[in-house]
């Protein structure tokens, strides 16, 4: 066996490990298992119901199975007895091709076949809200332009610094921690890695920052939009691509770009596979009703949404779906806190080896405030305005299809377009405002 889970857990002490998974709509579902029983299960995986979670399976599908990674365990800092695995999901004995995870590794597997290896860093902004989720948590915390309040993050301090401790002593490399450009909004940041290792960490981070925040009585969320009058909840991604050894970062340019941002032909390869793809995307990197609210957004109090509305890019420019922030990667601003972090990364990994593959364009890139000045790109793609119009573009998008499957499309479209069903058939206190005495 690789590396065995139960030596490993009466070495560390770990009495419980947590099996865990995330369905297609990002939930994190789990078993806590003795570390006694934890050989069984890393053999022959742990046992779950597909049905009772967002994956499109019926309760006579056979038992689906948890095959935990070994190389994701992280003990929990502030419960050592506790150590996480991620799993992937098998079924019939192979692995379910509409399970995030094994979605992303098949993509990591295709980009290996290339001679390529994904890195990328997220950017988690959450919310810190009262337990009921009708507010903000610090009451104080009103200011008309809150971003980087040293006063509002260090009343959180002893949040912040719990959660900023665990990630010190996991050894993720975190480097900064500030307010947000929302009241109550924080972003915690720690070093890119491969691409598989950062979307494990971004599902943790979103457990370890949830169960820290309850253990204080109060609440974070990542919803992208839980307030209309404030800035929303993003997950900006970079991304760069490297040699299969890691040790040289082929989105990086010896020569001169002639475009002026520091990049290779191959990463404009690639971006110009994201470009075309992105608005056919918005429903995996947007996937919720409410992630409309965010993207194509009025201004907010703060003064800007910091959300995009068009397929463009530029350099150090943030008005903008994508910026270049530095020579060697580039920030894609699209998804939110809702986006299923291993879709995320297959998503942008699917698009970019398309446009690698097609040799695909992006065009010059875009010097102009899209906020202010928006109309002047005027060939420039708009996302779409809601959930329903996301879904039939995926639905009908072939680049996807071929990347990612059927099975894996046609589930996701089908899950997503029962949860908008549900939300149109919702009667709202808008509709009764404006139609009781129509
Ligand atoms: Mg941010």
């Amino acid at each position: 066996m690789e590396k065995d889970l139960e030596k490993i857990g009466k070495e560390k002490g770990i009495k419980y490990f947590l099996v865990s998974w995330v369905d297609m709509f990002g939930m994190l579902r789990s078993k806590l298992v003795p570390t006694r029983a934890i050989k069984e299960m890393q053999k022959n995986g742990a046992g779950f119901a597909g049905f009772a979670a967002y994956l499109d399976l019926t309760p006579a599908h056979p038992d689906l199975f948890g095959m935990p990674d070994p190389d994701s365990l992280i003990q929990l800092p502030w419960q050592k007895e506790i150590g996480w695995v991620a799993c992937d999901l098998w079924m019939n004995g192979k692995p379910l091709e509409a399970s995030p995870r094994v979605a992303l590794k098949n993509q990591l597997a295709r980009a290996e076949n290339l001679g390529y290896r994904m890195k990328t860093g997220v950017e988690c902004e959450f919310h810190l809200i009262n337990k009921e989720g009708t507010a903000l948590a610090d009451d104080m915390d009103t200011h008309a332009k809150p971003c980087y309040d040293q006063q509002a993050v260090m009343r959180q301090y002893p949040i912040i610094s719990k959660i900023a401790d665990a990630m010190l002593e996991l050894e993720w490399n975190p480097y900064q921690n500030d307010h947000e450009d929302a009241n109550g909004q924080f972003e915690m940041n720690w070093d890119y890695d491969d691409a598989l290792k950062t979307a494990d960490r971004h599902v943790f981070f979103k457990y370890m920052t949830r169960a820290i925040c309850e253990s204080h009585g109060i609440r974070a969320t990542f919803m992208p939009k839980p307030f209309m009058d404030l800035t929303g909840n993003g997950c900006h991604a970079h991304m760069s691509i490297w040699d299969l050894d890691g040790k040289k970062n082929l989105f990086s340019t010896d020569g001169d770009d002639p475009r002026g941002l520091g990049l290779s032909p191959l990463a404009y390869q690639f971006l110009g596979g994201i470009m075309e793809s992105a608005v056919d995307l918005t429903a995996i990197f947007n996937p919720t009703v409410n992630s409309f609210k965010r993207i194509n957004a009025p201004r907010t109090v703060s003064g800007s949404t910091w959300a995009p509305n068009a397929v463009t890019y530029g350099g150090n420019n943030r008005t903008h779906m994508v910026r270049v922030p530095d020579p060697g990667r580039f920030e894609l601003r699209l998804m939110d806190g809702a986006v299923n972090p291993y879709l995320l990364q297959a998503g942008m990994l699917a698009a970019g080896l398309d446009g690698v593959e097609n040799n695909r364009d992006p065009g010059d890139p875009l010097d102009i405030n899209m906020y202010e000045e928006g109309h002047l790109a005027k060939d420039a793609r708009h996302l779409p305005e809601n959930l329903l119009d996301a879904i039939r573009l995926l639905d009908k998008n072939k680049i996807m299809r071929k990347a990612l499957g059927d099975e894996f499309i046609d589930a996701f479209v089908k899950l997503k377009m029962a949860d908008w069903n549900e939300f149109t058939h919702h009667l709202s206190t808008w509709e009764r405002q404006h139609t009781l005495d129509c």
